[in-house]
């Protein structure tokens, strides 16, 4: 467990202001402390001569040096800092960005915050977001779970979106499981079959889960894999009976949407697995939202 020793660690259940966190971060030094702290601790046994103490900083690499034999740690090596151009600080400053801020950041705008060039920006942008994609919500979802698909970019053929011919056509199809009151599991799928659909449901949700979906036809043999399957009828105009609705996982659809579209001219299918990743995390420490930003450093 990393232990997180500067004033971040006693904010963590509220999203630190700006100006908390240029205070904590104050240059490139003090992000780089707050790296190696990050990990390898405070005080660490020195992988060369096995004696434990607090390494010192040096002052010409950004490398930290054992107090008995001198043996360095770049705390940077094996991060997408340590080869970057962009100094330590900017990055840290485009990673509160993207915790902080709840439609995410557009390249343009890191552009400008960090007074980087747009293919910098874009990149970094790109590789926050793989960060914040590998902390996934932690399968099994259980108790009651809403299982929905939606359809982003292209043009639907043949108009109705629930339509059996206009269903997904040249669209990107997107599979989400959220459990009530709990986590978010979204995944790019190839189509929206049953072949797609199902195998996710039944890698996140353990049979006897209560599940509730749209009259979708892959979705009807759920009963018959042992799962408590409740349906709505959108296309005789039912939105929920009782609590058998996918209105939560609806409203994160069209929350994604209106930001891809508020803030990002365009996503490619290539690029819409990272977007994912950025939206799923941010809903799933909805909680506990001052955490989203050390949690993301310590994902490195
Ligand atoms: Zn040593």
């Amino acid at each position: 467990m990393v232990r997180f020793p500067y004033q971040m660690e006693e904010a963590m259940s509220q999203v630190p202001t700006i100006q908390q966190f240029f205070q904590q971060f104050p240059d490139d030094d003090a992000c780089l402390d707050y790296l190696m702290v990050l990990r390898y601790g405070e005080v660490l046994e020195c992988p060369k001569c096995l004696k434990t103490g607090h390494f010192t900083r040096l002052k010409k690499l950004p490398a930290y040096a054992c107090p008995w034999c001198g043996h360095h740690i770049h705390p940077m090596v094996g991060t997408s800092f340590h080869r970057s151009h962009v100094p330590l600080q900017k990055w840290f400053y485009a990673m509160y960005l993207f915790t902080t801020t709840r439609h995410g950041v557009p390249a343009k705008e890191l552009q400008r915050q960090l007074g980087v060039s747009y293919p910098t920006a874009f990149r970094m942008a790109h590789k926050i977001r793989e960060y914040m994609g590998h902390l996934d919500g932690e399968p099994p979802l259980t108790g009651h779970v809403e299982a929905d698909e939606t359809y982003i970019g292209g043009v639907v053929k043949g108009g109705r979106k629930h339509g059996i011919t206009g269903r997904g056509a040249n669209k990107t199809v997107v599979f989400g499981i959220l459990e009530r009151g709990g986590e978010l599991y979204t995944e790019v799928v190839p189509d929206a079959s049953r072949k797609s659909l199902i195998p996710p449901i039944q890698r996140n949700c353990p049979p006897g889960t209560t599940i509730s979906t749209d009259e979708w036809m892959p979705y009807r043999n759920l009963s018959k894999l042992g799962y408590d399957h409740h349906m709505v009828e959108h296309g005789g105009k039912e939105y929920a009976r009782g609590g058998v609705h996918v209105n939560t996982l609806e409203a994160f659809w069209s929350m994604l949407k209106r930001s891809i579209r508020g803030t990002h001219i365009h996503v490619s299918a290539k690029h819409l697995p990272k977007y994912l990743g950025e939206f799923e995390y941010r809903y799933n420490l909805r909680k506990n939202p001052g955490q989203m930003f050390p949690r993301l450093l310590a994902s490195l």
